[in-house]
């Protein structure tokens, strides 16, 4: 049996040149948390999580590797659900009588599901390697191109609607087909203004996609939904404030000809099937590297393809590539975020980034993810210990 033996975390952070800034926060950094599972024959599976406080996160990996050392490291099921139990009360949980640490407490749950993602998307690697197969065809998916769209238009300070404008007109120029802009930091009057310059910019036929990041309440996001539609919108993206819920996402859809995309922001299947059952989105944008990990994210495609609803996972496509191969039926494709110069870290942290040629990224056929991590970058922009 292959055994796990290790864990590690390597935190890492590339300074963006300027700050940005989506509707709801600022980014000062492209950041991701790398994980490493080691097993006792000589495996080495690495992991991806996009999440904050890292440091929070990278300790709820130490105490999950405290509970999974010595299982069954192909058992990935097995040892998600063992660790995913940890989320709620058991009875003899708090007095820890079976061995285990006491329940997850509630305000610690997005940093424990992501770390959860960064330990179960390792495995699927250890699981690919020991088969010697890339993950897709452990999964019976065929290689073939998977179509991608380039997303920017991050807000900065200074800038004008024409140099958005330039911004995504230039993914086109790189071969893009499809690309997404921020959006829903101004006025109604002012977006639409600025969503007009951008679709004249890039010509009538790239699809755009408007990222919203939960900036509307549901009157006002109606409201918005009619001032853009113009435009050729192919997707609403985390159109309604954090707190709305299926039914009001429902009563947008119906309201609106614009499809809707949701999900970076949910943690489990189970509220992502809500949205896709009750709510009417059609693009499901769950992010196995943010929380849960890959074996969630197949279980929530297989529910999508029941439904009719369409893969759209939020960033990563080194990993939700696999994913989108995996269930062919019901993909829209992967998120981009253009070249190396706009996705310094993404391109930088691996020696083969997903090839991208017409609008499309192509994966490799190394076996697992076939992440091929550069060291040197990995020490260069190595944050705290
Ligand atoms: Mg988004």
């Amino acid at each position: 049996m292959t055994r796990i033996a290790s864990f590690a975390t390597h935190m890492i952070s590339v300074p963006r040149p300027q700050p940005v800034w989506t509707a709801h926060e600022e980014s000062k950094a492209w950041s991701v948390i790398l994980t490493e599972v080691r097993t006792d024959d000589g495996l080495v599976g690495y992991g991806e999580i996009h999440g904050a406080p890292m440091k929070r996160i990278c300790e709820w990996v130490r105490r999950f590797g405290e509970v999974a050392n010595g299982l069954d490291a192909l058992a990935n099921v097995a040892v998600w659900q063992k660790l995913f139990a940890l989320t709620s009360p058991r009875p003899g949980g708090i007095e820890g009588r079976d061995g285990l640490p006491p329940p997850i407490p509630r305000g610690e749950r997005p940093q424990a599901m992501a770390a959860l993602a960064g330990i179960d998307i390792a495995l699927w690697d250890i699981k690919g390697k020991a088969a010697g197969l890339p993950v897709y065809r452990l999964l019976g998916g065929e290689s073939r191109p998977i179509f991608t769209y380039a997303t920017g238009g991050y807000y900065r300070p200074d800038a004008a609607d024409a140099d958005y404008g330039r911004e995504l007109a230039q993914f086109i120029e790189f071969g893009y087909r499809a690309v997404k802009l921020k959006t829903g930091a101004g006025s109604l009057a002012a977006e639409a203004e600025r969503i007009g310059a951008v679709r004249r910019a890039i010509g009538d036929t790239p699809l755009l996609m408007l990222d919203m990041n939960a900036a509307y309440d549901l009157p006002d996001c109606i409201e918005f939904a009619k001032a853009v539609e113009p435009h050729k919108i192919f997707w609403l993206e985390e159109p309604l404030h954090w707190y709305l819920q299926p039914a009001d996402f429902a009563r947008l859809a119906a309201a609106t000809s614009i499809p809707l995309a949701h999900g970076e922001r949910e943690l489990t299947r189970f509220s992502i099937r809500d949205f896709i059952v009750q709510g009417g989105i059609r693009y499901v944008q769950f992010d196995a590297t943010r929380s849960a990990g890959f074996t969630e994210a197949l279980r929530i495609a297989q529910l999508a393809e029941q439904h009719g609803a369409m893969l759209a996972p939020h960033t990563a496509p080194e990993i939700h590539g696999h994913l989108c191969l995996a269930a062919p039926r019901c993909v829209f494709g992967v998120e981009s975020h253009g070249g190396p110069e706009a996705d310094p870290l993404g391109y930088g942290l691996f020696r083969e980034h997903p090839a991208l040629r017409d609008g499309h990224v192509h994966l490799g056929g190394q076996p697992g993810f076939g992440l091929e991590i550069d060291w040197a970058f990995v020490d260069r922009y190595r944050r705290g210990p």
